[in-house]
């Protein structure tokens, strides 16, 4: 496969993620990799961490890149696109990473020419345990689509869907990440509170949340069936689960999503 140039502008958390699955799976090495940021200090500490060349100008990234990555917040897309418009090469795909910058909005400002790939990746990317789901515009062809499932799986797992659903997969696997912190945290806090040190009871609760993951993954088996299989009839497992139907922990889960997809919806 074409060897291609990465660019990324802006190269925060999710960037950084991404830049070390590649760098660390060898999908690209680090002359091959250009990335910018907003100050000097972020530059130096990006550059420190994974020995990449960093900038702070966004449009020598934009003419270095066939792959060109918009690595900011939201909110920042228009006033970034707008200063490179001019310096992204024709043959350039462009990749969006944010909630609600759909595949029109990045056509709009740039060129309905312009090759653009609308994605939601997830941070565990930084250790090639990634989730990157992502459409495409119809510019983009075969053999591009096939470069770039092979960038996105060099983190992790990746999907392609279609662009109808993008607007749902922040809440199920960009920002869900979060909520299992959340619930690893609450599972080592139950742990301390029955006297297990700290560590080890991050250890049991996060390497529990791998294995169950894993099994659901690897079994292929409905996630209902192996929660069946761990509660033994009359037993203590099933008491556990009571209490959490009794206070809603799907609904509440559920009900999460739904208000994550709302916020998502708003910053369109
Ligand atoms: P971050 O704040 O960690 O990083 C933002 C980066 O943008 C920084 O490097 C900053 O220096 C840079 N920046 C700001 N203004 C700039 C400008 N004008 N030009 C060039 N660089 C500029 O944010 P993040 O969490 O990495 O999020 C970045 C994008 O990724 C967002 O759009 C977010 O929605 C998306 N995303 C994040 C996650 C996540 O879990 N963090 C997951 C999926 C998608």
């Amino acid at each position: 496969m074409e060897k291609r140039k990465v660019g990324f502008i802006g190269c925060g958390k999710m960037a950084q993620a991404m830049v070390n699955g590649m760098l660390q799976s060898s999908f690209s090495q680090r002359e091959d990799i250009l990335a910018s940021t907003k100050s000097v200090k972020s530059a130096e500490i990006v550059k420190e961490a994974f020995h990449i060349e960093t900038i702070l100008d966004n449009k020598q990234v934009a003419r270095f890149a066939d792959v060109l990555i918009i690595a900011v917040k939201p909110h920042l897309y228009g006033e970034v696109l707008q200063e490179i418009s001019s310096y992204v090469k024709e043959e350039t795909i462009i990749i969006t990473i944010a909630a609600g910058i759909d595949l029109t909005y990045i056509e709009s400002q740039m060129s309905e020419k312009t090759k653009v790939i609308r994605s939601m990746p997830n941070t565990p990317s930084l250790v090639g345990e990634g989730m990157t789901v992502f459409c495409a515009n119809d510019r983009i062809n075969e053999e591009e689509i096939a470069f770039i499932k092979e960038m996105f799986a060099s983190f992790g797992q990746v999907e392609m869907v279609d662009e109808s659903l993008m607007d749902y997969i922040p809440a199920i696997s960009g920002s869900s990440p979060a909520y299992v912190y959340m619930f690893i945290e609450a599972l080592a806090d139950g742990g301390v509170r029955s006297g297990i040190p700290r560590e080890k009871a991050y250890k049991l609760a996060a390497q529990s949340v791998l294995g169950a993951a894993k099994m659901v993954l690897e079994t292929g088996k409905h996630p209902g069936i192996l929660k069946d299989e761990v509660c033994t009839p009359g037993g203590a497992t099933i008491e556990a689960i009571t209490t959490l139907e009794q206070h809603q922990f799907r609904g509440t889960i559920l009900a999460a999503m739904e208000s994550c997809d709302r916020k998502n919806r708003k910053m369109q």
